[in-house]
């Protein structure tokens, strides 16, 4: 026997933390680079995973009354200008078709012909393209609220992109909504913000700060934009999911008007809102460790993954036929929505089969040969358990006490991640305790500094920019559930009603 491996990934989180994210993606099969720049390829492992979300966020659209529906892919130029602030947002990183045809160049190789008249925007969002339907779906307060949402992929030409993060094309869903009233549409933007807080809470484990964003972060032409951020093990913050009111804006540029009840004309308030595959990327950065991805159960592309061992091939038989018995009592336990995804590895690799399934981040590997038979008991590795601990269990025990362990591992990863969370989060009031915390002790550890500093902010966005532009870190949210507390902005030193979340950020 040689000597036992000491850690599937390297570097490790500590060595490297952005090497560290590319390893774990490439040791698990998520995803790859696509030879397209920015773009990314989502292999099975991954887009099971998004499939599990999608299913169950979807769940929980409809559940508030959300009926989905298709849009175009392209938009036209004149129907992103309608809106001042929001062409002005997006024009930097838009694809935009021009032709719509190859030609023979003068060099042999293909080159664009068919200039078009009207060129193309490849959609970065889709408020103006749905908004134009709406101002056809919608004459009369009877029509509204349309409750509105698409499941697609969008483009934003993206300068630094990182796999699931930030990519230049990223499935996602956007929520559009138009209501008759402001305090309609508000309260709509709240309550998406709510099902996300519960989506990746209680499904991706990951703990989350409900929050507003400050003039300067938020989404071009909204007049509210709601967000939940995580925290990273890097102690950077990931927003995970945003909610804007747009007010009577967008509404406005896309003439979605209607007949109110007092027969009097109006224009409708508009809401729209957003996840994306860079949740998955929050999910491996909130969980793996130092072996790879820790999957939550909720949302695992598979919960658990049988491993026959047998050293003579007389042994094979039998084992494989206990073992695929097994698998069928499994696959009937339904948890989370879902039957159990259970898989069988026979593959005849050694050691590395079990570490693959370490690194992919599957919850429970069972391990079974002859001596378990004969014993009627399993051996069994929880993931969220590192990789060196194993448990034998009586098979019985396992499979009636299945469901509670998952629920166990599920518990484990968020209640892990809020202690993380918890002890990187500190309350800053001194400007210089703040810089310093903020600034890089050492060149070895260079990671060990910072998180979330909950400090008083005057409100004045000179204040955000120059903390922006001295250290890199920028007000993350204004935390909806913060309390009235008189202070000193921790830039300027005049007063402040209340402590903001500052970070650096993805
Ligand atoms: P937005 O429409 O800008 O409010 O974004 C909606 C959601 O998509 C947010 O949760 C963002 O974090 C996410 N998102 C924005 N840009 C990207 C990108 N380039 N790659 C992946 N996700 C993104
Ligand atoms: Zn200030």
């Amino acid at each position: 026997m040689g000597k036992p491996q000491k850690n599937a990934i390297s570097p490790t989180r500590v060595e490297d933390y952005p090497e560290w994210y590319q390893q774990v993606i490439k040791a698990s099969d998520m995803a790859e680079r696509a030879p397209v720049r920015g773009c990314m390829v989502i292999k099975p492992w991954g887009y099971a995973l998004w499939e599990n979300i999608v299913a169950q966020m979807d769940r929980m659209f409809k559940a508030t009354g959300v009926k989905n529906a298709y849009f175009p892919l392209f938009i036209p130029i004149n129907f992103l200008e309608q809106e001042a602030e929001h062409v002005e947002g997006f024009a930097k990183e838009c694809a935009v078709v021009t032709h719509h045809r190859l030609e023979k160049g003068p060099e042999g190789g293909l080159v664009p012909g068919g200039p078009l008249t009207d060129p193309l925007v490849v959609r970065p969002t889709s408020e103006t393209i749905i908004g134009d339907s709406f101002s056809k779906w919608v004459s009369s307060y009877r029509d509204l609220p349309l409750l509105i949402n698409q499941w697609a992929n969008v483009v934003r030409w993206e300068m630094r992109t990182r796999i699931f993060l930030r990519t230049s094309e990223f499935l996602w869903q956007e929520g559009h909504t138009a209501h008759a009233t402001d305090t309609e549409a508000i309260e709509r933007t709240h309550m998406m913000l709510k099902v996300y807080t519960r989506m990746v809470q209680d499904y991706l484990a990951i703990p989350v700060i409900e929050g507003r964003k400050t003039a300067a972060e938020r989404f071009p032409g909204a007049v509210d934009t709601l967000c939940i951020e995580a925290m990273m093990q890097d102690r950077k913050a990931l927003q995970a999911g945003t909610s804007h009111f747009l007010g009577q804006n967008f509404a406005k540029a896309s003439g979605i008007r209607f007949q109110t009840e007092k027969e009097a004309e109006d224009f409708a308030w508009t809401t729209s809102w957003g996840t994306s595959t860079r949740m998955i990327g929050g999910l491996i950065m909130t969980h793996g460790d130092d072996d790879g991805v820790i999957m939550p159960p909720r949302v695992a592309p598979a919960h658990v993954v049988l491993l026959p061992i047998y050293r003579k091939p007389e042994e094979r038989e039998q084992v494989m036929a206990y073992v695929s018995e097994l698998a069928d009592t499994l696959r009937k336990i339904r948890y989370a929505d879902r039957d159990l995804v259970v898989e069988i590895d026979d593959r005849d690799i050694g050691g590395a089969r079990g570490w693959d399934w370490i690194k992919k981040g599957i919850p429970l590997r069972v391990e079974i040969g002859p001596r378990d038979m004969a014993k009627d008991s399993v051996f069994v590795g929880r993931r969220d358990h590192g990789h060196r601990e194993k448990t034998a269990m009586p098979r019985e025990a396992f499979i009636s006490g299945l469901t509670d362990i998952l629920d166990e591992i599920q518990d484990h990863l968020f209640q892990r991640a809020c202690r993380f969370r918890d002890d990187n989060t500190r309350k800053v009031d001194d400007r210089e305790e703040f810089y310093a915390w903020f600034t890089p002790k050492s060149v070895e550890k260079p990671e060990i500094h910072g998180g979330f500093a909950l400090s008083p902010w005057c409100g004045d966005a000179a204040c955000e920019a120059t903390i922006k532009e001295d250290l890199n870190v920028t007000i993350r949210c204004i935390p909806l559930d913060r309390e009235e507390e008189k202070g000193k902005c921790i830039c300027c030193g005049k007063p402040s009603n209340g402590r903001v979340v500052f970070a650096k950020a993805y």
